[in-house]
C-alpha cells in the first residue's frame, strides 16, 4: 500500500492536531507531499508543509492554496478535517454560536474546496474528503448545532460528488465516531474525574473503546487515494458501529 501516494500533493486542513496530523502523517508515509492548513501549525507531523490560515477566511484559504501550488506545482486530494465542537440542545446555542460553527465546519469546507477545484481538475487522482462524524446522523443528545453541521457536510459531500464526478473529481466523507484526539482530552479533562468520565466514554461505545485517530486515518488514506476508484459520495462510518447499528439503551 505504501507508495499509492507518490507523486500526489495533499492539502490537509486542521492538520496540526489529532484526527488531521494523523491523516496528514499518514498520507506522507504513502508517498505524498502534504500541506496541513491550520490556524496555529506548530504541531504539523515531521515531513509535513505547514500553513497557517483560517478556514473562515476566503483570502486565507487562498493563499494557502497558492503556497502548496508555488511549492509543488499541483493539487490531487483536499481532506476538509478542520472543525470546532458545540454542546447543548436549541437552547443553549445564541445564533452567534450558530453560524460561528457553521462557518468553520461547512462553509470552511466550502472555501477549501472552491480554492482548490481549478487545481483539483488538473490532476488524474483528484479526490476530496471531508471529515464529518457519527453526529451527522446518529441523533446524539446535547449536540443539536454540532450535529447539525456534520450533516450538512454529509449533505454536501453528496452534493459535491454529483457536481463533479464526471470531472474526475470523486468526493466523499468519513464519519468518525468519538476519537483519542487533544479535542476529546481537552473535554475529559475538564470533568471532575476524567478517569471516570473516560471509562464511561468508552463503555458508551458499542465495541466498547475509543476510535483512534489512526484508524481514521487509514479510513480518510482509502477514500483518498486510488483504491476507492468506484466510490463516490459515500460516507464511511469509523465509529465502531454507532450510527449503523442504530443501538440504544437497553
Ligand atoms: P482537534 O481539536 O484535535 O484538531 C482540530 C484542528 O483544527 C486544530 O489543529 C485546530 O487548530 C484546527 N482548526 C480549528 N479551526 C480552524 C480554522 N478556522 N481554520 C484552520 N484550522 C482550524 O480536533 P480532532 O478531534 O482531531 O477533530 C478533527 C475533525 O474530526 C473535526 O472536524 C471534528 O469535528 C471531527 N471529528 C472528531 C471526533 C472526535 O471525537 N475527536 C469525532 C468525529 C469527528
Amino acid at each position: 500500500m505504501s507508495g499509492e501516494y507518490e507523486g500526489l500533493v495533499a492539502l490537509v486542513t486542521g492538520g496540526a492536531s489529532g484526527i488531521g496530523a494523523a491523516v496528514a502523517a499518514e498520507l506522507a508515509s504513502r508517498g505524498a507531499q502534504v500541506a496541513a492548513l491550520d490556524l496555529d501549525p506548530a504541531g504539523v507531523p515531521d515531513g509535513v508543509l505547514g500553513l497557517k490560515a483560517d478556514v473562515t477566511n476566503d483570502e486565507s484559504v487562498r493563499q494557502a492554496v497558492d503556497q502548496v501550488i508555488a511549492t509543488w506545482g499541483r493539487l490531487d486530494v483536499v481532506v476538509n478535517n478542520a472543525g470546532i465542537g458545540a454542546q447543548g440542545t436549541v437552547s443553549d446555542n445564541s445564533d452567534e454560536q450558530w453560524h460561528q460553527v457553521y462557518d468553520v465546519n461547512v462553509v470552511g469546507a466550502v472555501r477549501v474546496s472552491r480554492a482548490a477545484l481549478p487545481h483539483l481538475r488538473k490532476s488524474p487522482a483528484a479526490a476530496i474528503v471531508n471529515v464529518a462524524s457519527v453526529a451527522a446522523t446518529a441523533g446524539l443528545p446535547q449536540r443539536a448545532l454540532y450535529s447539525a453541521t456534520k450533516g450538512a457536510l454529509q449533505s454536501l459531500t453528496m452534493a459535491m460528488a454529483a457536481d463533479h464526478v464526471r470531472e474526475g473529481i470523486r468526493v466523499n466523507c468519513v464519519n468518525p465516531g468519538t476519537a483519542e484526539t487533544p479535542w476529546v482530552q481537552r473535554l475529559l479533562d475538564s470533568a471532575p474525574d476524567p478517569q471516570a468520565e473516560r471509562a464511561a466514554l468508552d463503555a458508551r461505545q458499542p465495541h466498547g473503546r475509543l476510535v483512534t485517530a489512526q484508524e481514521v486515518a487509514l479510513a480518510v488514506a482509502y477514500l483518498g487515494g486510488p483504491n476507492s476508484g468506484s466510490t463516490v459520495g459515500a460516507a464511511l462510518a469509523v465509529d465502531g458501529g454507532m450510527a449503523g447499528l442504530r443501538l440504544r439503551p437497553v
